[in-house]
């Protein structure tokens, strides 16, 4: 019988974040200029992370994405997906905001990953450093090239914001083009370290797709019979293709089969889940894999989350997490639990 939670949905898709530190400062996501890190010492180790994707594995995971933090900041992360490649997956793929990119394409091919997701949220150097405060926009796209010649089935994300970026959603889908990556407009999501959100800078999917209609045509929705991606997918009339994730304005939590693991073993239902189940110590200490399986279907089991259509009902939405909370609660953070 396979996993499922209280409603009826499998655990198919693990988000392994592999640190929680990052080379970029993003303005929805680590606006502030000191965090709480997490210690070294308490980061799992890649044996360890082995050990227990094998349970999630034997849970029903056949789809992994490591992602961060920056997760090209962890060091000999080549190694770890070396290991996990050899595990039976249907996909293994890594988020980055291809700062080291240039440097890691190779390795990281070498050692059987087998897709790229690249967060570029702008083509504009300046803009570049205002969302980032890193001027390092000429060093991401050489990470881009260096992977675009490496890797197919590349995704390229970008979160749209009013007045920020959303009179890029055009040049972005030529440049995906021009490099055989498939384009995706995050909406801005109020969760994690995105203290700044405000409603009005969000530009909602709706508002995306009457923007492009209006430039190029009719815009079709794609039909994805039994698809749980978190993005809806489009054409535009010249055949091209596209995503949006509207997870703020039309989140999609009925298909849900993602679970998230932090750097150091905390395992999250939900994007939103404010209470993590902390597995370290049990993979640590040597507890047997029944053992620990056991306590990720209990916590699968009772999982009733629906954290982003919840939030869709919320009257005068603001930042989820104040942040006060989340310099008391840092597992909080969109950059521990890993995007
Ligand atoms: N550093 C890596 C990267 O940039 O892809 C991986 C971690 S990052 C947290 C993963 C994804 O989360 C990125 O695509 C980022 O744009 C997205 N993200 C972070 N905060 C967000 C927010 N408030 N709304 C929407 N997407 C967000």
């Amino acid at each position: 019988m396979p996993l499922v939670d209280t409603l009826g949905r499998p655990l198919r898709t693990l988000r392994v974040s592999v640190t929680d530190r990052c080379n970029l400062r993003c303005e929805y996501c680590m606006p502030e200029q000191e965090y709480v890190w997490l210690s070294r010492d308490d980061l799992l180790h890649f044996e360890e992370l082995s050990r227990l994707v094998d349970v999630f594995v034997a849970l029903g995971v056949d789809k992994i994405r490591l992602t961060g933090g920056e997760p090209l900041l962890r060091r000999h992360l080549p190694e770890l997906v070396d290991v996990l490649a050899r595990k039976p997956l249907q996909d293994l793929a890594l988020t980055t905001n291809a700062m080291l990119l240039d440097e890691y394409a190779a390795p990281l091919k070498r050692a059987g990953l087998r897709r790229l997701n690249i967060s570029l949220d702008t083509l504009q150097p300046g803009r570049f450093l205002q969302l980032t405060r890193q001027n390092e926009h000429a060093r991401v796209m050489r990470g881009i090239n260096a992977a675009s010649r490496l890797f197919s089935g590349t995704k390229l994300d970008a979160v749209i914001m009013r007045g920020v970026n959303d009179d890029e959603l055009e040049p972005l889908l030529d440049y995906g083009a021009s490099i055989g990556a498939e384009v995706r407009f995050i909406e801005y999501m109020d969760v994690g370290g995105a203290t700044r959100w405000t409603s009005e800078t969000v530009v909602s999917r709706r508002e995306m797709v009457e923007r492009l209609t209006a430039r190029f045509g009719a815009v079709t929705a794609l039909d994805e019979p039994g698809s749980t991606a978190p993005a809806a997918r489009y054409a535009l009339p010249d055949g091209r293709m596209f995503g949006i994730i509207s997870s703020t304005t039309e989140p999609f939590c009925r298909d849900c089969d993602r679970a998230r693991i932090t750097a150091d073993g905390m395992f999250f239902t939900c994007l939103y889940a404010t209470d993590g189940l902390a597995l370290r110590d049990a993979v640590r200490g040597g507890e047997s894999p029944d053992t620990v399986s056991k306590l990720i279907e209990d916590r699968w089991h009772a999982r009733r989350d629906r954290g982003a259509e919840e939030r869709v009902e919320v009257r005068d939405r603001t930042a989820y997490v104040p942040l006060a909370t989340l310099r008391e609660h840092p597992h909080l953070e969109m950059h521990k639990r890993g995007g």
